[in-house]
């Protein structure tokens, strides 16, 4: 006879990995920046319409308002009323702390003003934080130091990476936001590297943004990230509308995944919602493919489940992981971490019940995706 309850204290007891999520953001919240905080969307709610009327806002609501002391349920209005109340501090610790998260992995490449650096957010979160250094910015920032030339960009940025990264458990690409997953997969030449890098700086030196969007540079920097040998996280899938959502299908990668496969070097899809299920595939077919669902987890809210559901449907159990994707409010870290022990509780309990899963087996499973592979793949202590 299974035992459900015990399958979710198990779960819910999980000290977390989150191998995917940016820095918290301090200072107080106005509704405005609270609810453009809780959306993938970068227009305001349309007039006469909010935010909170969707998963997420229904499930902050229910779920974070008792961390604050509320009544689960509470309006938009008496949360954030009490939010206030309680000061960025202290709302930061509670539900840093109410995630069970022992470990946060947090990507530094986009961050806001007032938002926390590691050590800070280590200190509230009373857990471990390390560092993914995101690739573009690597070499935003060393064009921004002002000593890049064309010829010379592929070394400054080798060596800029390579101290960068030092102290960091993985890099991040985000080619498919500044150009889509549909791009050449080879390494570019060297020549192409310094001709693509003398058309950037130039287009800088007319005042054009550091952004960098050209293909072969965002190809350059994503070999180089293979070749540095920490995992690459690439995102994928659902995000903010600055990325083309169909050109972020996985499957665009096949042939840059059968180019790396022979470095062995991990290759970490991040959010794959809605392409969860391809991603799956693709972590089945090639040994060093890995996925999580975390953005999704937060904004489907009472649909976790299903998500979770069809995550583990063809991926192999040892290339998921747990991840909040959560930037901002602490409650997304919270959040994202709630979702996912609930889901996982629900999907894999179900199959207990059903007999089709041995307990011990759904306990293992869930430790391996909330903590297990990400110690193992990034070599965390
Ligand atoms: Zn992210």
């Amino acid at each position: 006879m299974a035992e459900p309850a015990a399958l979710a204290d198990t779960v819910a007891a999980l000290a977390l990995v989150d191998h995917h999520a940016h820095p918290v953001l301090g200072g107080n919240l106005s509704r405005t920046v609270f609810e453009e905080l809780i959306t993938e969307s970068d227009r305001a709610a349309p007039a006469g319409t909010t935010w909170f009327d969707s998963q997420l806002g229904i499930a902050l609501q229910r779920w974070c308002a008792p961390v604050l002391g509320l009544l689960p349920n509470a309006g938009p209005d008496e949360y954030l009323a009490r939010r206030a109340e309680l000061g960025p501090a202290e709302v930061i610790r509670l539900f840093l702390r109410a995630s069970g998260t022992a470990c946060f992995l947090v990507d530094t490449g986009y961050v806001l003003d007032g938002m926390l650096a590691l050590e800070p957010m280590a200190e509230a979160a009373g857990a471990e934080v390390s560092e993914i250094v995101r690739l573009e910015r690597v070499a935003e920032q060393a064009v921004l130091a002002g000593d890049a030339t064309a010829a010379g960009f592929a070394e400054t940025f080798r060596a800029a990476l390579w101290d960068q990264a030092a102290g960091a458990c993985g890099v991040k690409s985000i080619i498919g936001y500044r150009f889509g997953l549909d791009f050449d997969p080879a390494p570019p030449p060297a020549a192409e590297v310094t001709a693509a890098a003398g058309r950037w700086l130039g287009e800088i030196d007319q005042g054009s943004s550091i952004r960098i969007t050209d293909p072969v540079l965002l190809r350059h920097l994503l070999w180089a990230g293979v070749e540095r040998g920490l995992p690459v996280q690439v995102h994928t899938g659902f995000g903010d509308p600055d990325a083309d959502l169909r050109r972020c299908n996985p499957l665009f990668l096949r042939a840059f995944l059968e180019r790396s496969e022979p470095s062995g070097v991990p290759i970490m899809l991040l959010h794959c919602y809605p392409y969860h299920r391809e991603a799956g595939a693709l972590a089945q077919a090639y040994s060093h493919v890995y996925l999580d669902v975390g953005l999704a987890l937060n904004h489907v809210g009472a649909r976790a489940s299903a998500v979770v559901a069809e995550s583990l449907e063809l991926a192999p159990f040892g290339k998921v992981l747990f991840s909040s994707d959560a930037f901002g409010p602490a409650e997304l870290h919270y959040l994202g971490a709630l979702q996912w022990r609930r889901a996982t509780a629900a999907t894999l309990g179900a199959w207990v019940d059903s007999g089709d899963w041995s307990a011990a087996d759904a306990a293992r499973v869930a430790a391996m995706i909330g903590a297990g592979n990400a110690r193992r793949v990034y070599r965390l202590p």
